[in-house]
C-alpha cells in the first residue's frame, strides 16, 4: 500500500487561481499539511526571490518545480535572443528557490508559421542551450510535454518519448540534469505511456508528476481540468507505473479549472486533500 498523504504532495498554485498574494498562498498550502509548493513567474513579479524562498522553507515546504519557461522558438534571431535571456533570469529564479527543477513548456509555432517541424528543431537548440546555463546553476531541468491539442498554440512537445528523446539529445555527457513532467492530463491517453515512463525510470530522468483529472467531456482545453477522482483517467494506475519506476517525488497538483479558480482557497485545499484517497494504492 502506498497511501498518499498532504506530505507526499506538492500545491502547483495555479490549482488556487492566483487570486491572492503568493506570501498567503504559501500559509495556506503549509496550513494543510502538504509537503511542498510549485510557484509560478507571475506570483514572483516585483517580490525578492530570496525573501519567498526563506517563507517556503520557514513554513516547511519544499519546492517541488518553478513554473515556467517562455517559449523557445521564434521567427527573429532577436526574438529568439529575448526569449532565451528572459530563461535564464527564470533559472536564476528557480536556483534562488530552491526548486528541485525549472519546468520547461517549449513553446512553438510562432504567429504567421507552419513550421512545426522547425519549431521542434529550434526547441531542441533552445533547451540545449537552457541545459548549459542550468547546469552553472546546478539546476535541473524538467521538459512538460503538453498534450497534442496544444501543438498549435502552448507546445511542440507533445509526447513522453519526444520529451525523452530530446533529453537524450542534448544530454550528452548523462548528467542526467535534465528529465522530464509526467503530467496525467497531457499523457494519460497515450497508448505508449506505460512503456515510456518505464524506460523515463530507467533512464532515471521522471522529474515531476502531476495530477488532476480529464473531465469527460471538457468544456475548454485550458481551464477544465477536474479534480482527481472527478474524471475518466486511471490515475492510481498511473501512480503505480511511476512509482514502479522508481520515482519517489511529489505528486503535484495541478488544476487549471474556472470552477475551481472561483472557490475559496481554504475549500479548494480541503478538497484536494480528500481527493487524495482516489489515488492512494
Ligand atoms: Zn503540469
Amino acid at each position: 500500500m502506498e497511501p498518499l498523504s498532504p506530505k507526499g504532495c506538492s500545491i502547483n498554485t495555479a490549482t488556487l487561481g492566483f487570486k491572492v498574494p503568493i506570501g498567503r498562498v504559501i500559509e495556506q498550502i503549509a496550513s494543510h499539511g502538504f509537503g511542498a509548493i510549485s510557484p509560478w513567474r507571475r506570483e514572483l513579479v516585483g517580490q525578492n526571490v530570496r525573501a519567498v524562498a526563506r517563507q517556503i522553507r520557514d513554513a516547511g515546504l519544499k519546492v517541488s518545480g518553478y513554473c515556467r519557461s517562455s517559449p523557445i522558438p521564434a521567427l527573429t534571431s532577436d526574438e529568439r535572443e529575448a526569449l532565451h535571456s528572459d530563461n535564464c533570469i527564470a533559472l536564476v529564479e528557480a536556483a534562488e528557490l530552491g526548486a528541485e527543477s525549472f519546468v520547461i513548456v517549449a513553446g512553438t509555432l510562432p504567429d504567421g508559421s507552419k513550421d512545426i517541424e522547425g519549431a521542434r528543431d529550434q526547441a531542441a537548440q533552445g533547451i540545449d542551450r537552457l541545459l548549459r546555463e542550468a547546469e552553472k546553476l546546478d539546476l535541473p531541468l524538467a521538459i512538460e510535454p503538453l498534450h497534442p491539442m496544444y501543438a498549435a498554440d502552448r507546445c511542440c512537445i507533445n509526447t513522453l518519448a519526444h520529451a525523452l528523446d530530446i533529453c537524450m539529445a542534448v544530454d550528452s555527457s548523462n548528467s542526467r540534469n535534465i528529465g522530464v513532467v509526467i503530467d496525467a492530463y497531457h499523457v494519460w491517453w497515450d497508448p505508449n505511456l506505460t512503456a515510456q515512463i518505464s524506460r523515463a525510470g530507467a533512464g532515471r530522468r521522471i522529474r515531476g508528476f502531476h495530477i488532476c483529472d480529464w473531465l469527460n467531456p471538457i468544456t475548454d482545453t485550458l481551464m477544465d481540468r477536474g479534480m482527481m477522482g472527478d474524471g475518466v483517467i486511471n490515475l492510481k494506475q498511473l501512480r503505480r507505473s511511476v512509482i514502479g519506476a522508481g520515482y519517489c517525488g511529489f505528486a503535484e497538483i495541478e488544476i487549471f479549472s474556472d470552477r475551481w479558480w472561483k472557490r475559496e482557497n481554504e475549500e479548494v485545499l480541503r478538497s484536494c486533500c480528500r481527493a487524495l484517497n482516489d489515488i492512494s494504492i
